[in-house]
């Protein structure tokens, strides 16, 4: 148990905390102690980061973290820096130089914590040093980015066995906040490790200060009249998510004339701007966001009273996850869903733009292979052109660029101008079948929204039994089973 009693030190000297939470001392007793690998499933806020960073601390050789938001590293990085937590990241932004001094202090013992992407182990020189080295963990943080299934899929992240392997099948740790059953299944699969070699902890939905209400809407007017009550009710900062940018500016424009000050955050607005509106909301100078679901990844925020998701979501993973950001700081807050049957349609269009057939595939490949100067200087439009799009919401080009880049087949943007083909066309999005399947388990995901809305049992075990933690108790705090 000494080692215990050091990581409850390391605990208290680097993260000024005098007790661990929940799951975290059994992970992290299992990781440095027993050398066993886990899964970890803790709610958003829950305190995953510590379950390796504390491990990392302790161990003798480097700890890797794999991570999907290059967004995200140098926030997580400047964070633990403060603390005086030897770590660095490595990402497309920084420069060669400064990415061989990183991974030089790496190798060297130096930095205990090195954060990448894992796009990062497709460059041989990364490869050949990090073989150098002594890695003693490897975490896979946001861990459902493996998993097709996940709501976040990566193509890189399915890649990660290889990845280990190179590094000599490293200890791992893999943690994330959604994960169903289905998918915990295949992130131990895609880490190529069996079921026996990992243990999964579950931490349940253990949020019982959300507070979890629908409410059902036909028209504009009552979708405000919802969007005031709660403004009116709760005070304090919060989030009204969007699906579609339209909608968004549209009630962005009834709520400011109404005399509500708030900032907009979508990914149609410039880097900068959505930063600033990021920074604002963080520091308290704004308390109202409306925002599409590019809006709140790594936002740790404690106080946000309420979420309101003002159009249907599209599944119960990016659900939970957009709640979660709610009530950090353990006080009471509200998370309510508007349930327009109106946006169900939007949401299974949504759905079919984002599930392009294997013929689209290849059709859309070929005009970049064979047009590359027209593409290069007309952009998406000329490629839309080409696929004779008539209906205007129709993304399904932005779909088949979006996977394209994610498996490595581009680099660059249209929009910067350095877009290149630098491989072929992957299997995966050849093969009708596994296409098909992907695009009904997205309708699925969508009708069990519709479920949840519908539920006449609590909500809380709803969102509990949907991720594979059965028998949880009715929250006597959700419009079904509270007051
Ligand atoms: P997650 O990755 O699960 O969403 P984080 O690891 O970012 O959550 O942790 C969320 C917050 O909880 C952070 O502000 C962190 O400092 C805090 N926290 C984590 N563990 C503890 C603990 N044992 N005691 C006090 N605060 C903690
Ligand atoms: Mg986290």
């Amino acid at each position: 148990m000494v080692i215990m009693s050091k990581a409850k030190d390391v605990l208290n000297k680097f993260f000024g905390f005098d007790s661990f939470r929940g799951k975290q001392e059994r992970i992290i007793e299992r990781t440095v102690n027993e050398n066993k690998h886990s899964l970890v499933l803790m709610p958003t806020g829950g305190g995953k980061s510590l379950c390796y960073q504390i491990p990392a601390l302790m161990f003798d050789g480097g700890t890797i973290v794999i991570s999907p938001l290059i967004a995200l590293m140098q926030d997580q990085v400047d964070a633990l820096k403060k603390k005086n937590i030897p770590a660095e990241f490595i990402n497309s932004t920084v420069t060669p130089k400064q990415r061989k001094a990183r991974l030089q202090k790496f190798v060297d013992g130096e930095v205990k914590l090195l954060y990448v992407t894992p796009e990062r182990f497709r460059k041989p020189d990364f490869v050949k040093e990090i073989k150098k080295t002594k890695i003693s963990l490897l975490a896979v943080d946001e861990a459902h980015c493996i998993s097709e299934w996940g709501h976040d899929f990566r193509p890189d992240y399915s890649r990660i066995a290889e990845f280990r392997e190179f590094m000599g099948n490293p200890l791992t740790i893999a943690l994330t906040a959604t994960a169903t059953p289905d998918v915990q299944k295949d992130i131990i699969d895609k880490l190529g490790l069996t079921p026996d070699q990992i243990e999964v902890f579950h931490q349940g939905i253990q949020r019982p200060n959300l507070r979890l209400e629908t409410v059902d809407i036909y028209d504009e007017k009552e979708t405000l009249e919802a969007i005031y009550g709660m403004f009116e009710k709760y005070k304090g900062p919060g989030i009204i998510y969007f699906s579609l940018i339209k909608k968004l500016e549209y009630y962005s424009q009834i709520i400011g004339d109404k005399g509500y000050r708030h900032g907009v955050y979508h990914g149609k607005l410039e880097a900068r701007r959505r930063k600033q509106t990021q920074r604002d909301f963080l520091s308290g100078k704004q308390d109202l966001i409306l925002a599409t679901n590019a809006f709140g990844m790594g936002i740790d925020k404690p106080d946000i009273r309420f979420v309101i998701h003002a159009e249907v979501p599209s599944s119960i993973e990016s659900y939970y996850q957009e709640i979660g950001r709610a009530g950090r700081d353990g006080k009471d807050s509200t998370c309510l869903m508007m349930y327009n049957q109106q946006d169900l349609y939007t949401q299974m269009e949504f759905i079919k733009w984002a599930n392009p057939n294997a013929e689209y595939y290849s059709q859309v490949f070929d005009i970049l292979k064979t047009d590359k100067d027209a593409v290069a200087a007309m952009g998406a439009d000329y490629i839309r052109e080409r696929m004779s799009h008539r209906d205007r919401n129709d993304f399904r080009v932005e779909t088949v660029l979006s996977m394209l880049d994610r498996y490595g087949v581009t680099e660059g943007t249209l929009e910067e101008g350095n877009f290149k083909l630098v491989g072929s066309l992957p299997h995966e999005l050849e093969d009708d079948k596994r296409l098909a399947e992907k695009l009904l388990s997205d309708n699925k995901k969508l009708l069990s929204v519709v479920n949840y809305f519908k539920s006449v049992d609590c909500r809380r075990t709803y969102i509990s039994d949907y991720f594979g933690f059965p028998g949880e108790k009715a929250c006597q705090n959700c419009d079904v089973c509270g007051d």
